[in-house]
């Protein structure tokens, strides 16, 4: 993905923020829940996460503004203090550079990673989670927005899908081993 600028835009008050995380799921899926559902659920296997799941990854982070969209960047989402950059303020990663959300077509960012956690469980993450009932309610959330959003919409998004770098994919390697050894 390219650079990204949130900007501060009015539409924000036509969003609200999801809560953290929830345990209960809904008893039915939307096609963008069950999608981002499923893929997630593919976990390590490309050492690169799936197309159609970063450009999820990068609306909820990022919202879709900067495409024209209506959709403003998280409340969590941080600037870095190196230009351009931008990282989650809830995850207490802080800033630097194995945390950025965003990079150059070479630059592998945390958004590329197959499996991420988001601490309010957004759309794309491996620990997504649905939006509650209420979240449809105005002003709807951006977790409620995305869900509802055309897949076709969704592909429009830029993104970036670099190879993980060499140390990178053996240590996604050693993890899903892990994994596979461990599983919930
Ligand atoms: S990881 Fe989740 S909480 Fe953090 S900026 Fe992205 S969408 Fe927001």
């Amino acid at each position: 993905m390219s650079e990204k600028k949130p900007c501060n835009c009015a539409n924000k008050k036509k969003f609200s923020d999801s809560p953290l995380q929830q345990s209960s799921i809904k008893k039915s899926l939307s096609m963008i829940q069950g999608y981002a559902m499923a893929m997630a659920s593919r976990g390590f296997k490309d050492k690169k996460v799936e197309k159609t799941v970063k450009q999820l990854r990068v609306l909820s982070c990022f919202g879709n503004e900067q495409e024209g969209g209506e959709l403003p960047p998280c409340a969590h989402l941080k600037k870095s203090e190196v230009d351009g950059k931008f990282f989650c303020g809830a995850c207490g990663c802080g800033d630097k550079k194995g945390t950025w959300l965003n990079g150059s077509d070479e630059e592998y960012s945390k958004l590329d990673y197959p499996k991420l956690n988001c601490p309010i469980g957004m759309p794309g993450f491996s620990n997504y989670t649905p939006s509650s009932p209420q979240e449809a309610v105005e002003p709807q959330s951006r977790k409620y927005y995305i869900e509802n959003m055309n897949l076709m919409d969704i592909q429009k998004i830029t993104v970036s899908q670099p190879d993980a770098p060499p140390e990178v994919a053996q240590i996604i390697d050693k993890m899903n081993e892990i994994s596979n050894q461990n599983p919930e």
